[in-house]
């Protein structure tokens, strides 16, 4: 007898990881190249004495800095284990099966996923021509099943990114007991000022009696503790509630939330270095559009090439030239900004590419 697990996670794809090659460039998963800061790695070594114990299940400390940091009170806040687990806890938190969620595709691989596992139903509404979200569309293929949206900006794998006034007009066209999730996993990237810093934009609409935004945000990028798994979300009260009740007990450990606290003390530090990663990020653009790239303007750490048939064909390219980027094949790679001798080096394959 072979146990009998779920029939419908026999389709269900795993989640693909960027491909670390030893001796290779590694531009696949959107992290921050430099290395942890000293500071944050001596906190980390010093919480490491007392890893025998659980670690503080509420984080609550990191969660009275983050509410101070954002101007929210405390309830409004929820750690999770990563933000992709916080995209799981939303979808649990909100759909039943049947239920449906709602995204723009391409984005972030994880919403199929966390939609699936929790058995609702997903909703994919192709981005623009011009690798955007297609917010009309979106709006339209709302119905009485939907429970939640993800909006994903800037947009992972295409870095485009949506303004102020759009996110307004679409949120004003969604029901309000369907929750609206902004993940702003790049947002410290942003650097056009008409794109929200979205935790300002629910304060806002919240005031104005709209319940139904919520905003996640992660360490993992800019704050570089991808390797620690530590993010959260900021929610009206019921939403961030229901977020704890579903959370897996422990499952933000303790060096995470200390590794968390030392980059908040550091974060002028770590901002500069983010200004730096756009620097590049328009320099690598323009030299691409140069070599006759299609490239959509993006305000996250990573350029998308729509190279559609000829991805794969660039991937492989890439990787002889020992640099590894994000391939989503018949659609496009996704290559994100390291240090700039490792842009040098994309940028050498790149030219040696006929586009
Ligand atoms: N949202 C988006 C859009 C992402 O691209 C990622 C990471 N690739 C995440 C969420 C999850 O990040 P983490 O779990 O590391 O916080």
């Amino acid at each position: 007898m072979t146990v009998r697990t779920r029939a419908d996670l026999a389709s269900l794809p795993s989640y693909v990881p960027g491909r670390t090659i030893p001796g290779a460039i590694k531009l696949a998963s959107n992290e921050v190249s430099a290395g942890p800061l000293p500071s944050v790695v001596q906190a980390i070594a010093d919480a490491a004495t007392a890893i025998n114990r659980y670690p503080d299940s509420g984080s609550t400390e990191l969660t009275a800095r983050l509410a101070d940091k954002l101007g929210v009170p405390a309830d409004h806040l929820a750690l999770g284990c990563g933000s992709v687990t916080l995209c799981q806890q939303l979808v649990q938190a909100t759909c039943t099966e049947n239920d449906e969620v709602l995204f723009a595709w391409r984005s972030f691989e994880a919403y199929p996923i966390v939609t699936h596992v929790a058995g609702a139903k997903q909703i994919r509404v192709p981005l623009t021509d011009g690798h955007v979200h297609d917010l009309d569309a979106m709006a339209a293929a709302i119905t009485p099943n939907t429970r939640m949206v993800f909006v994903c900006n800037p947009n992972n794998p295409t870095g485009t990114a949506l303004r102020t006034e759009e996110i307004e007009a679409f949120i004003a066209k969604v029901p309000d007991d369907v929750l609206v999730v902004l993940d702003e996993a790049y947002k410290e990237f942003v650097d056009d000022a008409h794109v929200p810093d979205g935790v300002e934009l629910a304060k806002q609409l919240w005031a104005a009696g709209r319940d139904n935004v919520a905003v996640l945000r992660t360490f993992s990028k800019a704050y570089g503790l991808a390797g620690l798994r530590i993010g959260y979300a900021v929610a009206p009260p019921a939403v961030a509630d229901v977020l704890r009740k579903v959370y897996v007990p422990f499952s933000v450990n303790a060096l995470a939330q200390v590794a968390a606290m030392a980059s908040l003390d550091a974060e002028d530090e770590l901002m500069v270095r983010c200004r730096a990663i756009v620097a590049e990020r328009i320099r690598v653009r323009g030299e691409l559009l140069a070599l006759g790239y299609e490239v959509p303007e993006t305000q996250a750490n990573f350029v998308w090439l729509p190279l559609g048939e000829r991805t794969a064909e660039f991937n492989e390219h890439c990787l002889e030239h020992k640099v590894v980027v994000r391939a989503f094949v018949g659609e496009g790679a996704r290559v994100t900004i390291g240090e700039p001798e490792e842009n040098d080096a994309f940028l050498a394959a790149a030219r040696a590419f006929s586009v």
